[in-house]
């Protein structure tokens, strides 16, 4: 890694994908971003996104190490992106997209999913500088997670390892999961999953108080039930306790495979504060095996969330 060079971070979201280049320490100098889904093929994207690319690093095009990606159902092992159920043009198919993109900029480029993308960043910029095993869980929409093993990412024989959101939780009459199976994760810790929970306890206890009975012309959100328990709401904080539990009892799971020194929680319902962290740090002590009570730490994400993205995925590019 040296001063004087830079790497461009892509962050594909479900709606824009954003780019950005950085230097070493992490800064992003200069920032574009295009449309993901508004093309009728992954050619289409790619040429898309390649001509942003090379738009972007115009002036400073030889300095540029690579290219790094942060793509849903993205494989790191084979740079495709493969069946993401968002993405229109890759819905069924897989696309070549790291190769794509270094024939439409001669940089080049490694792809990989976003929560590995989130670890690396984390290992590079953020909490996890210094560690060698850490898991990073990204709590958005879904439940993503990187795992980070004697200083690697696992990715598995095919690429795809990780998938700690669909480990199934809830084994008997769990709640239906995007993936097609029933009680994983991320189906109840997940900002889908707090808002799923508050909505059930609404109907499970008519005759309970609460300020979420107020919001009639919309769903009930995660950031809804927050704001409701910053003021003492009961059934807000009841979904904070259930929500935490899960995650706290899943993640001693966790700890057992690969002997985390920290697992690190990142986005939106990661900054949910005690609500959230207390009942899991309590779960979590009660349900881990003896021998690893009180080595796991903790930490809350500290990486700006609008930029961790695209660093994580720029962090990628840094790599032999
Ligand atoms: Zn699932």
């Amino acid at each position: 890694m040296s001063e004087s060079y830079y790497v461009i971070g892509v962050d594909m979201g479900g709606t824009n994908t954003a780019i950005g280049i950085v230097d070493a320490r992490g800064r992003i100098f200069y920032r574009s971003k295009i449309s993901t889904t508004d093309y009728s093929s992954g050619e289409e994207y790619a040429e898309a996104l390649g001509a942003a690319i090379n738009d972007l690093a115009a002036n400073v095009k030889s300095k540029i190490k690579g290219i790094g990606m942060g793509v849903p159902n993205g494989n790191m092992n084979n740079g495709t992106i493969e069946k993401a159920a968002n993405i229109p043009w890759a819905k069924t198919v897989t696309v070549p997209l790291a190769a794509m993109i270094t024939s439409k900029t001669g940089f080049p480029c490694k792809l990989t999913n976003d929560a590995n993308a989130a670890a690396l960043g984390e290992m590079i910029y953020g909490s996890a500088k210094g560690m060698k095993d850490f898991i990073v869980i990204t709590l958005g929409t879904g439940l993503g997670s990187g795992i980070v093993s004697n200083g690697q990412l696992v990715v598995g024989h095919d690429g795809f390892a990780g998938e700690l959101g669909h480990v199934t939780i809830i084994r008997h009459n769990g709640r239906t999961c995007g993936c097609g199976r029933t009680g994983c994760l991320e189906t109840y810790a997940s900002a889908t999953g707090v808002a799923r929970t508050a909505r059930e306890l609404l109907e499970l206890n008519p005759a309970k108080k609460s300020t979420l009975r107020e919001i009639v012309y919309r769903p009930v959100t995660s950031e809804d039930v927050f704001e409701a328990a910053k003021k003492g709401d009961a059934i807000a904080l009841e979904t904070f306790d259930f929500t935490g539990k899960i995650l706290g009892e899943a993640l001693s799971d966790f700890v057992a495979c690969t002997s985390p020194q920290a697992i690190i929680l990142f986005g939106g319902l990661a900054h949910s504060g005690d609500f959230l962290l207390k009942p899991l740090q309590e779960a979590m002590d009660n349900q881990i095996l003896n021998v690893f009570k009180g080595k796991t730490k903790i930490i809350i994400s500290q990486l700006n969330n609008a930029e961790a993205a695209i660093l994580g995925a720029s962090a990628l590019a840094w790599e032999e």
